[in-house]
């Protein structure tokens, strides 16, 4: 799915030079690495704070802690997405309120969540799911006019590119009042390990996450709030002051995969190729494509017996998860989030991919539609 080897060999030398730097400095934690990288990002992103921290679940999880919010208050989220976002609510012992998505954009639908509504709602947290923004004109009108925090889920999506009803750009995760982002390896920019980061353009809440992520501390051992343990160690951060200037080129490496995808597979009935926002760029964490009368676990079958590797990104909703069933929920309750489960196909996706691995994916694909389906 992914070719972090290739994509590491081309910039060895500066990432080996970073890392035993860090190495002979000994500041493993909180050095200079991690201001340098944060203060990178905050330029990159144009927000004016970025708070690194050790992952996109514990982003998550940090922000709504920093909001305040207390059991009992409802968090709207998407019902398709991975499991961290419903995870980080149901840990603070929030409610999840789950809502469907949009079946072009596979992205929270904002006339959901205005549905989702109650007086117990808090916040929103739309998912830019696989590396585009969701309708956050949208969504950020319905959360001035209920009085609600959102906080983007960006963690698929960093670097991409919003545009909004007054033709302003911003990155996405720059938008709400929070944004979270995740550097796991084979996210779009990936360190060599765990990692994450929150953004803010609010100081006040800039301060308060900063407390949270170090066990709810500004002077030293006097603790204003609880707290967690949360930090990006100074090994990532300087891989990702490495990487951070290769996002957009990876980016395009991305698109251009996809336009290949595209216009191989978009005549074809029995796939659909993913819908284009036409507020934002796409920076392709996935390319995933929705199967129509076609047996995924025999195209699965087939792409595996070729050394294609496919992957189900997400086969359950969370409102069928085990773990997050509830009586105020049943199948049949999200039909578009339902559909996507049973029908997506996510192809590989990397930087790195060569014109014969390419062509290899496509044909195979195609040969399996055209000759095996039924
Ligand atoms: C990866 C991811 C996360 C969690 O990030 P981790 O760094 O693995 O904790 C959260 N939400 C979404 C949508 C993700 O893709």
């Amino acid at each position: 799915m992914v070719d972090l080897k290739a994509q590491y060999e081309k910039i060895k030398p500066e990432i080996d030079t970073a890392i035993s730097d860090v190495i002979n400095s000994t500041a493993f934690i909180n050095g200079p690495a991690v201001k340098e990288f944060q203060l990178a990002l905050e330029k990159y992103l144009g927000v004016k704070h970025v708070i690194p921290c050790a992952n996109g679940t514990d982003a998550l999880q940090i922000s709504m802690m920093a909001l305040g919010l207390k059991p009992g208050d409802e968090v709207i989220a998407p019902s398709f997405t991975f499991i961290a976002t419903a995870e980080a609510i149901a840990l603070l012992g929030l409610t999840p309120v789950l809502v469907d998505v949009d079946p072009g954009t596979f992205n929270i639908s904002p006339d959901a969540v205005a549905k989702a509504i109650t007086p117990r709602t808090r916040a929103i947290v739309p998912v830019h799911l696989f590396g585009q923004t969701a309708d956050m004109d949208a969504i950020m009108e319905i959360a001035k006019q209920n009085k609600l925090f959102v906080i983007e889920d960006a963690c698929q999506s960093i670097g991409a590119d919003y545009l909004n009803a007054a033709g302003e750009w911003h990155k996405s995760g720059t938008i709400g009042h929070i944004g979270c982002t995740s550097f796991f390896p084979s996210k779009n920019l990936g360190c060599y390990g765990d990692g994450g980061a929150i953004f803010t353009n609010d100081d006040l809440l800039a301060a308060k996450i900063r407390s949270v992520v170090n066990h709810g501390m500004t002077v030293r051992y006097y603790h204003d709030d609880i707290g967690v343990n949360s930090r990006l160690d100074s090994i990532q951060a300087a891989v990702l002051k490495i990487k951070l200037p290769y996002l957009d080129q990876y980016a395009r490496a991305r698109q251009q995969v996809a336009a290949a995808y595209d216009k191989a597979f978009g005549g074809i009935p029995e796939l659909s190729v993913p819908a284009r926002s036409s507020m934002s760029t796409h920076v392709f964490h996935q390319y995933t494509l929705q199967l129509r009368g076609v047996d995924r676990s025999s195209f699965l079958e087939y792409l595996a017996e070729k050394d294609i590797p496919a992957m189900v990104y997400y086969p359950v909703p969370i409102h069928l998860q085990k773990a997050y069933l509830d009586p105020r929920y049943k199948a049949g309750d999200f039909p578009v989030t339902e559909q996507l489960c049973h029908s997506v196909v996510s192809l590989p996706m990397h930087t790195e991919m060569e014109q014969d691995q390419l062509n290899h994916i496509i044909t195979t694909v195609l040969d399996f539609i055209l000759h095996h389906s039924v």
